[in-house]
């Protein structure tokens, strides 16, 4: 462990578990740890660093409004936050539409579950496997017992319904119900992608009942998937409500409600608030984000560099199954090793992610180049094979198969 770890277990409180590495600096889809070593960073702050670390359109965005006007309140408006604004709803593509600037995922959903509220119904359908943030509105949508369990009783009245299954949807949807809250694709769950045509009929079956359909792109969002939106990739997929955190800023901390419609303005002044929420370095942030993705075409890269990481994941011997869409991908192990594999691949200079015991998550940041990713292709069958001899776990090689 180095000095900077200890202090920090003698310092932050221990809700992380004790951390894995202590990071330095980075730039672009690389990071070095303090002493010196470099990796390839596979996880991108949790889908969030999509411009990668350290990038100049970023530190100038921000350092240039920090010296001009850092924080104003919600009392005044700034140029940054209204841009912003009008920026996210020109690539939704939305005309009688409002946005809620905040401060994370948590609180972009927490300020959308106050909204559904305001349709005088309080129910909401949410999947299991779902996972929407930790604060008690956005935990009472996360089906995770292990998360949910502790801090019970949680508020609001949710119904889980497996996902991709709209059979279960039909049966849990009455005129009761104020929203139903999806992920297009479920991040944490592993990269779980749903059947063609689930998500329209799942808004089907809200709409015939006059429930919202809200969407939680604070994972899929600003690019990941190599659409602006992953709902955007579908047809006839069209949510009253979008939620965005994640990426938007790059590694600034903001979040985004988007309502379109009568959802729009269902919060009313004095329904909601924040002090931080679209500071105008955050928005400054986001809009360079937004700007770096259209003028580097970021959109294509990530789908190319998707490609390219799909297939060299399905090339590996163990890994049975690869999900997902764009630069968020999920590879299914042949046994329970992730996490061995994510100490492994430390060792050889991976940063990766296990989301469950043979799960690997990849979301690495959107301009993550092909040289990256041959240094992925070198070193994962080393790092896979490692996993699985320190797991216990030995592989029969094709020869001894019957
Ligand atoms: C990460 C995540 C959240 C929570 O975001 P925070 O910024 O950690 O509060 C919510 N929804 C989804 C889909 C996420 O992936």
């Amino acid at each position: 462990m180095s000095k900077l770890q200890e202090r920090y277990t003698g310092s932050v409180m221990n809700t992380f578990g004790p951390p894995a590495l202590a990071l330095a600096r980075g730039a672009g889809a690389r990071v070095w740890d303090t002493d010196g070593k470099e990796y390839v960073d596979l996880l991108g702050g949790i889908a969030v660093n999509a411009l990668g670390h350290a990038h100049p359109a970023l530190v100038e965005a921000v350092t240039t409004q920090l010296s001009t006007l850092g924080h104003v309140s919600n009392f005044f408006a700034t140029e940054a936050q209204v841009s912003l604004a009008e920026t996210l709803l020109d690539l939704l593509g939305w005309t009688d539409a409002r946005v809620f600037l905040s401060n994370s995922g948590a609180e972009a959903n927490e300020a959308a579950l106050k909204l559904t509220r305001r349709t005088g119904r309080t129910r909401l359908v949410a999947a299991e496997g779902s996972f929407h943030g930790r604060t008690m509105g956005a935990l009472s949508l996360t089906s995770k017992a292990a998360y949910r369990e502790p801090f019970e009783p949680l508020p609001g009245d949710v119904t889980f319904v497996p996902y991709d299954d709209v059979a279960a949807l039909e049966a849990a949807v009455d005129d009761t119900v104020a929203a139903v809250v999806l992920e297009p694709i479920q991040g944490e769950a592993g990269v779980v992608v749903p059947s063609a045509g689930y998500l329209a009929a799942a808004q089907q079956v809200a709409h015939d009942h006059g429930a919202l359909f809200w969407l939680d792109e604070v994972q899929t969002g600003i690019g990941r998937t190599g659409a602006w939106f992953a709902h955007q990739l579908l047809d006839g997929v069209e949510p009253d409500v979008v939620t965005l955190a994640k990426g938007l800023g790059g590694g600034i901390p903001i979040g985004a409600t988007v309502a379109r419609g009568a959802a729009a303005t269902l919060l009313q002044p004095g329904n909601h608030g924040t002090t931080f929420g679209g500071n105008p370095v955050a928005s400054a942030a986001a809009l360079a984000v937004l700007r770096t993705i259209g003028s580097d075409d970021l959109l294509a890269a990530t789908r190319a560099r998707g490609d390219q990481l799909a297939a060299l994941l399905a090339a590996q011997s163990g890994v049975v199954e690869v999900t997902g869409a764009g630069l968020m991908r999920g590879a299914e192990l042949d046994g329970p090793y992730a996490a061995h594999a994510v100490a492994a691949g430390r060792d050889a200079g991976l940063i990766l992610n296990a989301t469950g015991p043979s799960r690997l998550r990849f979301v690495p940041p959107l301009v993550i180049t092909s040289d990256d990713l041959d240094v992925l292709a070198a070193a994962l069958p080393a790092v896979l094979d490692t996993a699985r001899t320190v797991a216990g776990l030995h592989q029969e090689t094709q020869e001894t198969r019957p």
